[in-house]
């Protein structure tokens, strides 16, 4: 990657730099910087919406059929996997995952344009049973423009999950990527414009979420917001939305619980729980960050548990073998080690890690050992707040009741997971447990085919999942007369 060069951001179609202030997009791994850009500016703003919302009112998109713009996305799908392993190191350069990782979330993206593709060429309206002398229907319209928000963790992948359905819905989209990891939002423009997606209807406005993001979301001609982030600007941006009447997806924070019954296979138990936590870094919306454990089992569970932590390959994210790198930046390590500092001061002790790793290739750049804490009570803030690092807290449990109460005193109910031989308990307690999505004897797998959120602070609404597309349509009633009579009001 050319360290010089000023890098375009996409502003309605035409691609130049920012107004904003320059900036650099750095490798976490090493604290280099990878690539250069100016940020947009709150006019680049206001220009983008106005050439967006032209662009959606032309109607070259949205009156398309909608075979026709599934074709447009099929070649999307297409083009990502012709570029997959370019687009995986390049996103493993701006945010510093696993190139294993970032590989599955480039193919992740690849899927979701093909998926939404599909949906959109066979999205059905449908006719409703008449109650008069009418054919009445129930229709979907597009929205006009929307504003994608996006966080750093998965770029590529989170951004294709708003983009995808929202362009095959037949609307404007303006991406306002985490200032920090702009690179994989500026590809997807690059490549739906390639692919035949119309100018202007894809814009790409990095720069700061505080500045741009509220601008965007204020912006009267912006019709829906799509965001992805911390619980705290959710919040912002829905009392925002609810001025404007404007529908709003939320895909939040969590504090996920994992829960491992006395008759859990150890085995599994023991690499679920360490990639529901340890994958990402910890920095994964649904991250298994509370550890409950059946207490017989609990000396047991957590030997072999902190030996196999200890032995997890922190370091260079380029090397295939290794599963963490590390954190996204200077300051994000500083919040974990905070967290970890207040762990201790709630009378927390650690098992293992609690500090930054030694050794070959994580001198430079934001690495953190995996940590698990012990002997914390479920209220304490260390095991409340959500710390998006390589942090777990673990606590033994003693019967059914109890733990379905300690997993879901939360403000936060994203995902949990069970680990059980027993089915029965597997679904009285997957039942019970309030959270978006349950896994049983498994973690952190995904599909798009399946609907994606949270509960409470965790979010509102859902992505993914075949009716993800009318997230982004208005609903509309026709009642079409058929009346052989003039309405019997008027009596002419
Ligand atoms: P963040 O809320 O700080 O930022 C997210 C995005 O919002 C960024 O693009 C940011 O620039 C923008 N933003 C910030 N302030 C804004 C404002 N006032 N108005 C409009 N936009 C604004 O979150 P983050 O630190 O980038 O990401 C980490 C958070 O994201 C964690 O809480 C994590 O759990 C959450 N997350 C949730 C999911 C999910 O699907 N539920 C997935 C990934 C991450």
């Amino acid at each position: 990657m050319n360290e010089k060069k000023l890098l375009d951001i996409c502003v309605g179609g035409v691609w130049r730099p920012g107004r904003g202030e320059a900036y650099a997009s750095v490798y976490p791994a090493t604290g280099q910087p990878i690539a250069h850009l100016r940020a947009a500016s709150v006019d680049d703003v206001h220009e983008a919406v106005a050439l967006a919302d032209d662009a959606f009112r032309r109607g070259e998109w949205a009156q398309k059929k909608p075979h026709e713009r599934a074709w447009v996305l099929y070649r999307v799908a297409q083009m990502i996997r012709e570029r997959a392993e370019e687009l995986a190191q390049k996103q493993r350069l701006d945010n510093g995952k696993p190139i294993t990782e970032t590989r599955a979330l480039v193919a992740s993206a690849a899927a979701t344009f093909q998926f939404y593709a599909a949906a959109c060429e066979s999205l059905e309206d449908s006719l409703t049973p008449a109650r008069g002398d009418c054919l009445t229907m129930s229709v979907h319209e597009p929205m006009g423009v929307v504003a994608a928000i996006t966080p750093w963790n998965s770029p590529i992948a989170s951004e294709a999950q708003k983009l995808a359905p929202a362009l095959a819905a037949g609307n404007a989209v303006i991406i306002k990527p985490a200032e920090i990891t702009p690179l994989m939002a500026l590809e997807l423009a690059a490549i739906c414009e390639l692919a035949g997606v119309p100018a202007g209807m894809v814009s790409v406005l990095p720069g700061k979420g505080s500045v741009l993001g509220d601008a965007l979301v204020r912006h009267p001609l912006v019709k829906r917001v799509a965001f992805t982030g911390g619980t705290r600007t959710g919040k912002q941006i829905a009392r925002i939305a609810a001025d404007k009447m404007m529908p709003v997806s939320m895909e939040l924070g969590g504090k996920s619980p994992t829960m491992v019954l006395a008759d859990a296979d150890i085995d599994h138990a023991v690499n679920g729980v360490l990639y529901g936590i340890f994958s990402s870094s910890g920095e994964s919306c649904v991250a298994g960050s509370r550890l409950f454990v059946a207490r017989p089992l609990y000396a047991q569970f957590m030997d072999r548990l902190s030996d196999a932590a200890r032995r997890l390959r922190v370091g260079d994210p380029a090397d295939p073998a290794t599963q963490m790198g590390p954190l996204i930046s200077e300051e994000h390590r500083a919040t974990v080690e905070r967290y970890v500092a207040l762990g201790l001061s709630e009378g927390g002790t650690i098992r293992t890690g609690g500090k930054r790793p030694e050794g070959k290739g994580c001198d430079q750049g934001y690495f953190y050992a995996p940590t698990i804490i012990e002997n914390l009570s479920n209220t304490d803030r260390t095991c409340q707040e959500e710390i998006f690092g390589p942090v777990l807290v673990a606590m033994p449990f003693d019967d059914e009741d109890a733990l379905i109460a300690l997993a879901n005193d939360s403000v936060y109910a994203l995902a949990a997971g069970i680990w059980t031989r027993d089915y029965k308990k597997a679904w009285r307690i997957g039942r019970q447990i309030q959270a978006g999505t349950v896994w049983i004897n498994t973690y952190k797998q995904f599909s798009i085919s399946t609907p994606f959120g949270g509960w409470r602070d965790s979010g509102l609404g859902r992505e993914k999942g075949r009716l993800g597309i009318q997230q982004y349509m208005e609903q509309k009633s026709i009642y079409w007369g058929m009346n052989a009579q003039p309405l019997p009001w008027a009596n002419c």
